[in-house]
């Protein structure tokens, strides 16, 4: 008789054992899909390990899903790795890797790829290491992505592209299929099940030998995979918001160590973490000519010297110097921000936490608080840096902007892009109005920092930096930064970016003006002082509740458990989003320079949720 242990996509610590029907013995095998009773319901599990003996009582497997198990010994051994560093069950893993709903069928059809023949070098020398591409110019991006790929695919193996999000399909599947033809396969989540079954399939039989996608396609089903590459590494929207809460970056890494081929991130201006990496050679440069174009210039205005602190005196000028030229200018302005810090406008400085130097939350009857450490206070009358008066937890709006813009620019054609005005115009449209000139200034929020709107800009105007600056997030400045150069580099050579804000001589700033490489170790001596990733790792944990005071004595039972286990942690305090559709939300942060270590303290005291830990 066959005893088998299976994963279920539940919250729960343990896993399950089932005994197999005799005539289901020869198909049940390791990263086979089967439905299984589990209290009164049936669901839909992972065969994770085979057994020769198991208990009388257990139950039967009640049918195999597929024809073949859905999930390979290298996938299950990933899984196994996301389940324990991302602090969720292997169940809960293992599903997410396997975005299709329907049974997978057999169809013998595998169709022989194309071979390419060509000379490889880094992928045959370098299996399991991980490379950093920072090409200044996207055609030499461009090229370099190709002829590694060319390299991979001459061996018979084959690629996956990772985007952050979906808008980045299209572009690099045009580009992919004018090269090679009809051989790549798009998987992300807005595909209808269908779609993604069919697209899983393809690579599956190696109809496909190139894949596209977002965060899921790192789990593409290639018999023989030989390269990942992320597109943008530093994107936020690498880290998923569910569970389990991985990073694209670190799942490709794991993935690339577990079957050994090369994974390559590209990046204009990498994480923190990864110039961290590449700066102790963990990390591996492909280097790049050394060519610098002609870049456009950069003005830093001092919003304390302005009478006008929505548009400076030389950004008007500006302005209409791209109006003069029939020009397209973006006055953009990020709105996350909004009146949630307190600023005095006679000195540029922010209220921050005196424990984590991140702004402090303002919150209406003029409290403070820092939702990292818990700290607490009221909200001055007077700067406590220069004695002025003039603390304001507000900033301007899009519309005030837009307001002001067509008293200034009388006759121009301005158009307000930003989530208000629905996502409709954030698609190609937008894209296309642009480059019909029916624009004459843009203003809008993150929605138009994309590489085909920015390049057709001679003049970009951040209307308030501090914005950004000020987040109550250890990287606001690092984010600040890489969108700085992201506009920077895609606006036209001759253009002008002009950056408005109360704090000039900020070194997030400064690095985007004057040399760009300086910022990374800047930012790291920032980060060493406070125990901030990447010296320390994070991980946060998260604790929801319907009454407050359960919430609270949750995390005051963890924070004592952490406290007697001697690891260093920060609050509890409330979350930024302190209460989500009638859920109180309270975190605890858990830091250590080992993460293994901050593994191992969870495990014992956090259970798995469908929201619990959250590495950061
Ligand atoms: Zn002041
Ligand atoms: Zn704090």
């Amino acid at each position: 008789m066959k005893y088998i242990e299976v994963a279920l996509n539940l919250p729960l610590k343990m896993s399950f054992r089932y005994r197999v029907p005799t005539e289901l013995a020869a198909r049940v095998k390791i990263g086979s899909r089967v439905l299984v009773p589990f209290r009164n319901k049936n669901l839909k599990g992972f065969v994770t390990r085979e057994r020769g003996k198991g208990e009388r009582k257990l139950k039967d497997v009640i049918k195999l899903v597929d024809d073949f198990p859905a999930i390979s010994r290298p996938l299950l051994r990933l899984g196994e790795w996301v389940s324990q560093y991302y602090h969720c069950s292997l169940g809960q893993s293992l599903h997410s890797m396997l975005p299709i709903q329907r049974s997978l069928k057999d169809k013998e059809k595998k169709v022989e790829g194309k071979k390419i023949s060509c000379s490889g070098n880094l992928a045959q020398t370098s299996g399991g290491s991980v490379f950093l591409l920072m090409a200044e110019e996207p055609e030499e991006k461009i090229s370099i992505f190709l002829s590694l790929a060319k390299d991979v695919l001459a061996r018979g193996r084959q690629v996956v592209l990772v985007v952050p999000e979906v808008s980045y399909i299209s572009s690099w599947n045009k580009l992919i299929q004018s090269e090679y033809g009809n051989c790549v396969a798009i998987l992300h989540s807005r595909l209808k099940d269908r779609e993604r079954y069919v697209s899983w399939m393809r690579m599956r039989r190696e109809e496909a030998y190139f894949a596209i996608g977002t965060r899921c396609v790192l789990f593409a089903p290639f018999p023989d995979l030989g390269l990942i590459v992320l597109e943008e590494e530093e994107n936020t929207s690498y880290k998923q918001r569910e569970v389990p809460r991985y990073h694209a970056r670190e799942v490709a890494a794991r993935r690339g160590k577990i079957e050994g081929f090369p994974v390559v991130l590209m990046s204009q201006s990498p994480s923190l973490e990864s110039w961290s990496r590449a700066h102790k050679k963990e990390y591996l440069p492909i280097s790049t000519r050394a060519t610098r174009k002609a870049r456009p210039q950069v003005e830093i205005i001092d919003l304390r010297q302005e009478e006008d602190k929505v548009l400076s005196r030389s950004l008007e000028e500006a302005v209409k110097e791209a109006l003069k030229g029939n020009e397209l200018a973006i006055l953009f302005l990020d709105r996350r921000g909004f009146s949630r810090y307190l600023l005095c406008q006679d000195c540029g400085e922010v209220l921050r936490c005196p424990n984590c130097n991140i702004g402090l939350t303002f919150h209406l009857k003029g409290a403070l608080s820092c939702h990292y450490c818990g700290h607490e206070e009221r909200s001055p009358l007077v700067c406590p840096y220069c004695t002025g008066n003039r603390l304001r937890g507000k900033g301007v709006g899009t519309q005030q902007v837009e307001k002001e813009a067509k008293i200034r620019f009388p006759g121009a054609l301005i158009r307000r892009a930003d989530l208000d005005i629905g996502p409709s115009l954030a698609g190609s449209a937008l894209k296309d109005e642009v480059i019909k000139g029916k624009i004459d200034i843009l203003i809008g929020t993150k929605l138009i920092i994309r590489e085909e709107i920015l390049k057709e800009a001679k003049v970009v105007g951040i209307i308030l930096a501090d914005s950004l600056l000020n987040l109550p997030d250890f990287r606001a400045g690092e984010r600040l930064f890489q969108l700085l150069v992201k506009i920077k580099r895609s606006i036209k050579k001759e253009g002008k970016m002009l950056i408005q804000t109360y704090n000039p001589t900020h070194y997030s700033l400064r690095c985007v003006r004057d040399r760009e490489e300086d910022f990374y170790p800047q930012e790291m001596r920032a980060r060493e002082e406070l125990h901030y990733p990447p010296h320390f790792h994070w991980a946060r944990v998260l604790l929801e509740g319907k009454t407050e005071a359960r919430v609270t004595e949750a995390s005051q039972r963890i924070s004592q458990k952490l406290g007697e286990k001697g690891v260093e942690f920060l609050g509890p305090s409330p979350c930024p989003f302190a209460k989500i559709k009638g859920r109180y939300r309270y975190q605890l942060i858990v830091r250590d320079e080992n993460p293994s270590r901050i593994t191992a303290c969870l495990k014992g005291e956090v259970g798995y949720s469908s929201s619990s830990a959250n590495a950061v």
